[in-house]
């Protein structure tokens, strides 16, 4: 029997690993319908560029409406759609619903909002995903300079070559290319001036950590430094108080998103959102 812990989330670690199993599939074979049966939605974070203190685009977030597994993580599900290999199908149908709410935005006036949507790395090792995407911003007809594809440090370390060349091809197209989770793999910044890279995301670990963890401090503003140097631009992640926000400000970040703007809302608050003209 999974335990919840105060009505939240499962206690995946806290479960034998006959029973852990048995929950992932029994969470598997309901995510198998989940398209079908439009369980799945997305939720948009707006992405503040600091300079103008607007809201220039969001970041779409998956979400399931399912009476027994509603709180399944975001991360476990992504993982067991991997695991499945629904991800595939899964990757694609957020991609599209991303594309149609942000070209319903761009219709109502908003005409220059992006969207940036994570990519599992399965989805990206597909051999067809630069065409798929391709396809669906033909249909979607939203211009490709509004699509931001997000890519976590790790999976760009793998399949370099590869990868490197889908991204250049994505880059000709006008898409947009950023580094999730940035400084949690590990790699150098130096690194990356191969890859056609337009933002870094730094992750919400060093954010957190600003006041507290000199290390995190420095990090911070080495990575926004570098970035500069070599043209790229960076977003905080996980900006949860005014003095955070100050503090990037100060070291020059080009964006911010966390819970001190918004959480992640449904796309009928984001328009409430963008009304208010933060
Ligand atoms: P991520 O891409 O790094 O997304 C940011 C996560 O941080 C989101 O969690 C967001 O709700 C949370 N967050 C935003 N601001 C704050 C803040 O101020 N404080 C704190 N504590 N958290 C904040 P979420 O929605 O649970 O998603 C978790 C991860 O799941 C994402 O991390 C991403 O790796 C993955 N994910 C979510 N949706 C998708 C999707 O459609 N496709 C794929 N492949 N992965 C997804
Ligand atoms: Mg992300
Ligand atoms: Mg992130
Ligand atoms: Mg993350």
């Amino acid at each position: 029997q999974a335990k919840k812990e105060g009505g939240d989330r499962y206690q995946f670690y806290d479960l034998e690993i006959n029973e852990k199993i048995k929950l992932e599939q029994k969470i598997e074979n309901a995510l198998y319908h989940a398209i079908k049966k439009k369980e799945l939605y997305l939720v948009y974070q707006p992405i503040v560029e600091i300079k103008t203190n607007s809201i220039i685009g969001t970041e779409a977030l998956i979400r399931w409406k399912h009476e027994k597994f509603e709180s399944v993580s975001p991360l476990k599900l992504i993982e067991i759609a991997e695991q499945s290999g629904f991800i595939i199908d899964i990757g694609k149908w957020v991609i599209r619903e991303a594309l149609v709410q942000t070209k319903k935005w761009h219709d109502l006036g908003h005409s220059s909002m992006f969207v940036s949507v994570n990519i599992s790395t399965i989805q990206f090792d597909q051999p067809n995903f630069v065409e798929m995407v391709k396809n669906i911003l033909e249909e979607t007809s939203v211009p490709p300079q509004f699509l931001e594809l997000e890519i976590t440090e790790t999976n760009a370390m793998t399949m370099v070559e590869e990868k490197l060349v889908k991204m250049r091809k994505l880059k000709e197209m006008g898409i947009r290319i950023a580094i999730d989770d940035f400084g949690t793999g590990y790699s150098s910044l130096a690194y990356f001036t191969r890859f056609p890279i337009h933002t870094l995301k730094i992750d919400r670990s060093f954010v957190n950590g600003i006041f507290h963890d000199e290390n995190a401090k420095t990090i911070i503003t080495t990575i926004i430094n570098m970035a500069k140097t070599i043209n790229i631009a960076t977003t905080a992640e996980g900006v949860e108080t005014p003095d955070q926000l100050k503090f990037l400000q100060g070291q020059g970040c080009d964006k911010v998103q966390g819970y001190f703007i918004s959480r992640p809302v449904k796309s009928d608050q984001l328009e409430a959102l963008l009304k208010e003209k933060i």
